[in-house]
């Protein structure tokens, strides 16, 4: 080692090798690659010195460079490769899949008690051969009360229990309605259930100004009260799949001729007594009757050939009594943890 440049160039080499072998990232590489192997990089130069080299040296020397610029592109590319591989490494385990892990499930909706209650009203009456007919929430005066035997001066008419939408129409108030509409436009024999939302102006720890009822009526030649209570029978053990006991109270709706309101034996205590029913062992659940002759008559129905029968329920109440319930407020709150029962 005579030659103090050629010295000088394996000094260059060793620190060259150690830090592109060193090196940590793919820029960090790069920058080291254009540092010694650039256009004007450190090795690049030594290129320039030869000419202020002895002739006798300047073979040995222009060799040596050539040979550290290859070291040098190999190692690069040695190192270039380890760094990918690394990469890829680290990645996999950032990134780590653990497929025995339980799966994340989206939350799914349930179907509203009162949805539910009603579809189940539906299937059941479905069951018996009756047709499912809906109206107008908005409803004329003359089908929400004329029409079903309910004069001007009748209470039920009065500002406090009817949410007047203007001078001739009003939000429902039943859904009775819906028995003139259908059958107005069927003829007898007809039978139909009428679900649906209805208004009156009362808010209380028992009463919210919108609930829903569902509505049934059955005409024919020979319709008799005795098919009333076969139907409602039918219908109020399937609903609450007991078998329960019926009474029938004489009471009065103005559409009906004669009405009766029906209990059904307690669902809680079977008739024992309890808080429910408050010891009476029976639960009031439904209003009913023959349907009165001067219904019939606004519609165009001979009431001399055609009897009928109609019930009204109120579908809250059932609900409330079929999945024990006992706030009628919960079923419009719309709190998630409550209906998430309901799946
Ligand atoms: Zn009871």
């Amino acid at each position: 080692m005579s030659n103090p440049t050629l010295e000088n160039l394996q000094i260059l080499a060793r620190e060259s090798l150690d830090s592109i072998e060193a090196s940590r990232d793919a820029d960090e590489l790069e920058m080291l690659r254009v540092r010694y192997l650039g256009k004007k990089g450190i090795v690049t130069e030594q290129l320039k010195l030869i000419p202020t080299l002895e002739p006798v040296d300047r073979k040995d020397f222009g060799q040596s460079v050539n040979s550290l610029k290859q070291k040098l592109n190999q190692a690069i590319k040695t190192r270039s490769e380890s760094l990918a591989r690394d990469a890829i490494e680290s990645q996999l385990v950032s990134e780590e899949l653990d497929v025995t892990l339980p799966g994340r499930y989206g939350t799914a909706g349930s179907v509203h008690p009162i949805t539910r209650t009603i579809t189940r009203m539906q299937e059941i009456f479905d069951g018996l051969g009756f047709d499912v007919a809906e109206g107008p929430e908005i409803e004329d005066e003359f089908y929400n009360f004329d029409a079903l035997n309910i004069p001007a001066e009748h209470p039920a008419r009065a500002m406090h229990d009817t949410f007047y939408v203007d001078d001739s129409r009003v939000l429902r108030t039943h859904t009775s309605p819906v028995q003139i509409r259908y059958m107005e436009d069927h003829t007898p024999p007809l039978q139909v259930v009428a679900p649906g939302r209805v208004y009156r102006c009362d808010s209380d720890i028992t009463h919210t100004p919108m609930f829903h009822q569902i509505e049934g009526l059955s005409v024919g030649e020979g319709v008799t009260f005795g098919h009333l209570k076969g139907v409602l029978t039918h219908f109020l053990q399937a609903f609450f799949e007991a078998d329960l006991k019926l009474q029938f109270r004489p009471s009065y709706f103005p559409f009906t001729e004669p009405s009766a309101e029906v209990d059904i034996s307690c669902v809680f205590c079977g008739g024992n007594g309890c808080r429910v029913c408050k010891q009476t062992g029976w639960i009031e659940i439904l209003g009913c009757g023959m349907v009165h002759p001067a219904v019939f008559k606004h519609v165009k129905i001979d009431s001399e050939k055609y009897t009928g029968y109609a019930f009204g329920l109120g579908v809250e109440r059932l609900a409330m009594l079929r999945y024990g319930i006992d706030d009628l407020r919960m079923l419009f709150e719309n709190d998630v943890s409550f209906l998430a029962q309901f799946h």
